[in-house]
């Protein structure tokens, strides 16, 4: 429901030999949102969302989704869970089609559901037909993933992230190496499921017309810590924000 505490951070550490990757981080995310993590290059972005999804162990905090204690579980529990991510290091499959890559991606989540009388062509069928049709990869359907565009490819993460059917998902640089049209066409989409489906995303961003453009509150990261928090206009006009990041950046 709207207006619900999703997910909870609390005092987050992470190191990684001497470098402290993930500083006391608290977090919070309600029902709903669509929010963008931003920071320097090496700012613990990608890291957050590695504890976030259990690809990394964190050295103390906690992490709450949806009120269940999830601090050391495994990815696939997770995942099974509601928590998706798109991966800023490629998830896909490179020689199955885009369509099997999808149809993996329902059938993992489904595996009990699995019914040994059923030819495995029609398994998941009518949901992967959807998914590709939600990302506008219908046409790509048969190519092999390999051989997509760029662009493509991280439509492809995306649909592959809404097989398991998340309540909220993570998008490590969804847009890293599109075109600017490819780039609008991903970023309305993720609105779209936002809007209409009513996902709860957290996104990171290199691009601040992007980030600006479409999240309704930003986080700022520095050297694995939170430095700044609000609404887009709150986190331009702050002086700290703007010394680390967006001051760099123009
Ligand atoms: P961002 O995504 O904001 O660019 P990262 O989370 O990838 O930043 O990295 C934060 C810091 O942690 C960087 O200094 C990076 O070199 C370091 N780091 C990330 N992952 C590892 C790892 N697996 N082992 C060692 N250092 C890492
Ligand atoms: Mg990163």
């Amino acid at each position: 429901m709207a207006g619900e505490v999703i997910l909870e951070v609390e005092s987050l550490n992470k190191a990684f030999g001497g470098l402290q990757a993930t500083h006391d981080v608290d977090y919070e995310m309600m029902t709903g949102e669509l929010s963008a993590i931003i920071g320097p290059n090496g700012a613990g972005k990608s890291t957050f969302f590695n504890l976030l999804t259990g690809y990394h162990t964190a050295d103390s905090g906690k992490i709450f989704f949806k009120g269940i204690n999830i601090t050391h579980w495994p990815p696939h529990k997770i995942t099974r869970l509601g928590i998706a991510r798109a991966f800023q290091v490629s998830n896909i499959y490179p020689r199955l089609t885009t369509y099997e890559n999808v149809r993996q991606a329902i059938l993992a989540q489904q595996k009990k559901t699995i019914n040994l009388f059923t030819p495995a062509s029609r398994l998941a069928r009518r949901e992967t037909t959807e998914l590709l049709e939600i990302t506008g990869l219908s046409e790509q359907s048969d190519m092999v993933a390999g051989n997509l565009s760029q662009g493509d490819k991280k439509r492809l993460e995306l649909a592959i992230a809404l097989g398991s059917r998340p309540e909220l998902l993570f998008l490590d640089e969804p847009t890293a190496g599109m075109s600017g049209e490819e780039t609008h066409d991903t970023m309305e989409l993720v609105k779209r499921l936002n809007r209409e489906i009513g996902l709860t995303i957290l996104f990171t961003e290199h691009d601040m017309s992007v980030v600006f453009g479409y999240a309704r509150r930003l986080t700022v990261l520095h050297q694995g810590a939170v430095i700044a928090e609000g609404t887009p206009e709150e986190v331009r006009d702050n002086e700290e924000a703007q010394r680390v990041y967006l001051g760099e950046e123009a």
